[in-house]
C-alpha cells in the first residue's frame, strides 16, 4: 500500500467502535504517538485538526456533497504548493504550517484516492461499524473493513438470520 493510503485509513479508521462505544485513537498519549507515528508534531492543535479532517471526510466519503471539505477550508486555505526543480524536471511540494501538515497530507491522500482509484473508497458495509476501506478486489466487490472484523461477524448473523428463519417455516 502506498504510503498517502496508508495515512488516509489511518486517519479515517481512528474512531473505531469498540464493544458498542467509540474511541477516539486522536485523544491523549495515543494520539499524540498516532501523530508522532506519521511524522506530526502530536500538537493539540493538530489533533483538533485531524479530527475536523476526519469527520469531514467521513461525511464526504459517506454522503456526496457539491463542497465537501468546507468545513475544513480554513485548514485548507493554508496550504501550498511550491515547485522544485530537479534533474528529472518539476515537481510540487504541499507546504503548510507544522501543525496542518499531517491534515493536509490526509487530504490530499484521499484527493489522490479518488482519482486513482474510483469509486473503491468506501465505509464498512456493517453499519455499527465506523471504519472505511479501499477496495482492492479485482471485481471492486469488497463490502468490509477486513474480514476477520467484520465478513465473518457479519456472515455468521446472515446466516444464524437464515437459519432462524427455516426454523419459523418450519414451525408454521
Ligand atoms: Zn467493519
Amino acid at each position: 500500500m502506498e504510503r498517502d493510503e496508508e495515512l488516509l485509513l489511518a486517519v479515517l479508521n481512528s474512531e473505531p467502535v469498540i464493544d458498542g462505544l467509540v474511541s477516539d485513537h486522536l485523544d491523549g498519549d495515543p494520539g499524540e504517538r498516532f501523530a508522532h507515528r506519521w511524522g506530526g508534531t502530536g500538537s493539540d492543535a493538530e489533533r483538533e485538526g485531524l479530527r475536523r479532517v476526519r469527520e469531514a471526510l467521513h461525511a464526504a466519503i459517506r454522503e456526496s456533497s457539491a463542497d465537501p471539505l468546507s468545513a475544513v477550508s480554513d485548514i485548507v486555505s493554508t496550504a501550498v504548493k511550491v515547485p522544485q526543480v530537479t534533474s528529472e524536471g518539476l515537481s510540487w511540494r504541499l507546504e503548510a504550517p507544522a501543525d496542518f501538515v499531517l491534515s493536509m497530507e490526509t487530504i490530499a491522500a484521499w484527493s489522490s484516492v479518488l482519482t486513482r482509484h474510483p469509486g473503491r473508497l468506501r465505509p464498512c458495509a456493517n453499519a455499527e461499524c465506523n471504519l472505511f476501506l479501499i477496495d482492492r478486489s479485482r471485481p471492486g466487490t469488497a463490502k468490509w473493513c477486513s474480514m476477520a472484523a467484520c465478513g465473518n461477524r457479519m456472515k455468521a448473523r446472515a446466516y444464524a438470520d437464515r437459519a432462524r428463519s427455516q426454523d419459523g417455516r418450519r414451525t408454521d
